[in-house]
């Protein structure tokens, strides 16, 4: 059986470099009916925020992507640790080292001096001497000292690294606590990990803590280190460039499924498909064809997607999702009509509450260039006449089509070019003229509280300055 995880860090927000590999995780694990855990890595107390917390169980559910078992917190876990830290201690595998912060950096600058790699040089790995007073040891991980270290690396392929490379690092602090490298190793072996799909800017520790499943006898899982974001410039993806807060994607008025469907792309193709659904992510994605560049953010594509899946989904789900926007549609009688009609144009939610605001709220400013364009001596005449049509046709105006279907005759009968008409119209409705077709807005108004607006405008003369 596959089981995957994903083991983010709590000291910050869960960015969306973070959420691509839960997804890569999520689907492998899926695709093949396994297993995908969640654990937190919260060892690091000084850095560890609870809001982080919070936001990466919050960001889970907004994407609906659902974890399999409890949450595991590494710093509930401390236990298990100690007892895997003693078992090395008393094989002979791991040793306590009496190095002082003095000593270290002695060593360390001695060997930048020499152009060396700073790297521990052993030298309480058989200690026979006396036990210098007054230093709390850390444990150190008797590392191989020759050969090598390979894997088998999914995206990467062959790795292979010189165990020289790898020193006896430490594997518990003098207070106790255990490392990072250390944790993640003795979690993933316990948690029964087949397949650990994770940043590449882990790459380096992926042959230590290979060291301490061969020490510890475990099944080493398959690695894929998953190349990094950058932004459309090949830098570091940065804030600014849109490596924020998973939850400020919800915020900026994308849809779950767009972010998904955008952040799958980012690093893996099909062909040139583009739309994925849940589903043919789940059919498609392996992980043994995720790209060996990085991948570049583009925020049009993800807008392009956005825009589908808003045109896509139910008129249901928009009105649900449009709530946390304090859009409220539920129980409006023209619900369907309204999105029917805004939803052609959004790019976010943001914009889709923006054009039924503008469509729903009777203008109280007109588009002073459109009223100076349009708005001339005979259209206050024009439009008083085309109210009277309304009026007179009032049984049978429901549909846009009703309301075409009366006023291409009467544009035919006063001789009116389109925009003549219709951006007043458009203007007295809205405020603006860039609103969508007037068949439709009139057909979601209805007659009353169209003939209200083209009152108020005409009260007004369209604001025009005389
Ligand atoms: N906790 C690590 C991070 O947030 C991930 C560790 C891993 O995936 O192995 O970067």
């Amino acid at each position: 059986m596959i089981t995957t995880r994903f083991a983010p860090s709590p000291t910050g927000y869960l960015h969306i470099g973070g959420l691509r590999t839960a997804l890569y995780s999520y689907l492998w694990a899926k695709k093949n009916n396994g297993l995908f855990k969640l654990r937190i890595e919260d060892t690091d107390t000084a850095r560890n925020n609870d809001e982080a917390m919070k936001a990466i169980i919050e960001a889970f559910d907004w994407v609906g992507m659902s974890y399999d078992g409890d949450v595991e917190y590494q710093s509930k876990r401390l236990d298990i640790y100690t007892k895997y830290i003693n078992q090395l201690l008393d094989e002979g595998k791991a040793y306590k080292c009496y190095m002082s912060r003095d000593e270290l950096d002695a060593l360390r600058e001695e060997q930048m001096a020499n152009k060396q790699t700073p790297r521990y040089d052993g030298r309480y790995r058989d200690f026979t001497g006396t036990i210098p007073e007054g230093v709390d040891p850390v444990i150190r991980i008797k590392a191989p000292q020759e050969g090598r270290i390979t894997f088998e690396d999914g995206v990467k392929s062959s790795m292979d690294f010189a165990a020289t490379e790898v020193d006896d690092f430490v594997i518990a602090r003098s207070n106790g606590m255990p490392t990072y490298n250390f944790v993640v190793a003795i979690d993933d072996a316990l948690m029964e990990m087949t397949d650990v799909i994770r940043g590449d800017d882990h790459l380096t520790n992926t042959p230590k803590q290979i060291v301490i499943y061969n020490a510890l006898g475990f099944n080493i899982p398959k690695f894929y280190h998953v190349p990094m974001i950058n932004n459309p410039s090949g830098k570091k993806l940065s804030k600014r460039d849109g490596a924020m807060d998973v939850m400020d994607y919800k915020r900026k008025g994308y849809l779950a499924e767009a972010l998904l469907n955008f952040l799958v792309r980012l690093g893996w193709s099909n062909g040139d498909q583009e739309i994925f659904s849940m589903d043919e992510m789940l059919e498609l994605f392996d992980p043994n064809t995720i790209n060996k560049s990085a991948s570049a953010y583009n925020e049009d594509k993800l807008l392009w997607l956005n825009s589908h899946y808003i045109k896509n989904v139910s008129n249901d789900r928009l009105s649900k999702e449009l709530e946390f926007f304090d859009c409220i549609l539920e129980g409006h009688d023209k619900k369907e009509m309204i999105l029917d009609l805004c939803k052609e144009r959004a790019q976010t939610l943001v914009e889709l509450k923006a054009s039924i605001d503008n469509l729903l709220d009777t203008p109280l400013d007109y588009d002073k260039k459109g009223s100076k364009k349009f708005v001339k001596e005979n259209t206050i005449e024009m439009l008083e006449n085309y109210m009277k049509l309304l009026e007179e046709n009032k049984d049978t105006l429901h549909l846009a089509c009703d309301y075409e279907a009366i006023t291409k005759p009467f544009i035919a009968e006063f001789e009116l070019k389109f925009p003549q008409l219709f951006q007043p119209i458009r203007i007295a409705l809205t405020g603006g003229t860039q609103a969508p077709s007037v068949y439709d807005i009139l057909a979601v108004l209805g007659l009353e509280e169209s003939i209200k607006r083209f009152k108020q405008a005409i009260s007004v003369n369209f604001n025009k300055e005389a």
